[in-house]
């Protein structure tokens, strides 16, 4: 088991499989992004390795995320080998949902077991200006895929950005009127790459609550007022599907975290919101045995921050979102 200081037990590791991204997400990443080069990136193998160790420390929860996981070269075989290691019990991922269309099916007969989808908007402008290259019916497509392929809850993800799409929290919620589907708003974060606008037109889950309340009526609390992750849940009156809102700016949920976080590049990043990192890749290339790198992680995790400083104004600036994975 792998404790931290404060007696957290952390066993959900969150893997970025690349830093690269078919998308450009104003709230996310300059346009002009320039990526790592491949080499710099953990390759399949070391991956696995990586995995095992964790999974030796008593890890079950695996969550592939990016940049966009499903821009990785040969990433069903990766799913695949990851589903049969032993220990791993649940497998999911995070994606812009943009090559689901014709990956979903593949990627569930891997092993993959559910994945939440990004969706920030039902309009196909807005979504082009958030995305900066996103064309919507390709997401929307990805979704009905992935819940024809069996991978599901579905879970959409909402970045709500002043400006951009505060109002249409209100026609994202109602598709859990019609769907089984957790529509879930996220509080904007903020991070290098395009600060000034995360920090000037973040949208609190408050706010977003009462415009939905305004909009389509009052909402009852869900899943008995426990978190599912790191979401409060609710449902609209007579709704098949539930809302959920992330709050980790105005109302953080650090007490009951159990996540930890491996970069692109291999480094164990111990809180999304604080710069502190392990490089695990580098001793792993140099030739570092198994126990060495079991004491990296484990003095990684003691240390592991006991929540985000946001509201001291420390923001972290050495690394942009999708190089850690959200
Ligand atoms: N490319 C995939 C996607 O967009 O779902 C996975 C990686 S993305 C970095 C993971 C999640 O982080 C997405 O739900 C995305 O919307 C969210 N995200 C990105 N930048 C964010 C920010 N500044 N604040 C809050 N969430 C953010
Ligand atoms: Fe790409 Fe996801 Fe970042 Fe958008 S949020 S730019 S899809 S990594």
């Amino acid at each position: 088991m792998a404790l931290d200081r404060f007696g957290r037990n952390i066993h959900y590791l969150r893997i970025s499989l690349t830093d690269h991204c078919n998308l450009r997400c104003v709230y996310c990443m300059p346009e002009d992004m320039i990526f790592r080069p491949n080499a710099e990136l953990m390759q399949d193998d070391e991956i696995l390795r990586l995995v095992q160790l964790f999974v030796n420390l008593g890890f079950d929860k695996f969550r592939l995320t990016g940049g966009e996981p499903t821009v990785r070269a040969h990433v069903v075989d990766l799913v695949r080998e990851l589903a049969h290691i032993p220990g791993v019990r649940s497998l999911s991922m995070t994606t812009n949902g943009v090559l689901l269309g014709r990956l979903a099916r593949p990627l569930a007969e891997a092993g993959l077991q559910r994945l939440n989808i990004s969706l920030d908007t039902l309009d196909a402008e807005k979504f082009r200006r958030l995305t900066r290259w996103g064309t919507l019916e390709d997401v929307w497509q990805g979704i009905l895929s992935a819940e024809q392929a069996g991978l599901r809850p579905i879970k959409l993800n909402a970045v709500v950005v002043r400006g951009y799409n505060e109002a249409d929290v209100v026609d994202l919620a109602r598709l859990t009127l019609e769907h089984n589907w957790q529509v879930r708003f996220i509080e904007m974060m903020p991070f290098a790459g395009a600060t000034d606008l995360q920090v000037k037109q973040t949208v609190t889950a408050e706010e977003m609550l009462q415009r939905i309340q305004a909009q389509l009526g009052e909402v009852e609390i869900a899943n008995g007022g426990e978190l599912d992750g790191e979401a409060r849940l609710y449902r609209l009156k007579d709704a098949k599907g539930e809302i959920g809102f992330i709050s980790s700016v105005t109302a953080p949920f650090c007490a009951a975290c159990t996540r930890a976080r491996l970069t692109a590049d291999g480094r164990l990043r111990l809180c999304l919101l604080r710069e502190g990192e392990v490089d695990l890749l580098t001793p792993l290339r140099a030739g570092a045995t198994l126990d060495d790198l079991r004491q990296l992680i484990l003095d990684g995790i003691w240390w592991k921050p006991w929540g985000h400083g946001l509201a001291e104004g420390v923001i972290p600036l050495n690394r942009v979102m999708s190089e850690i994975g959200g």
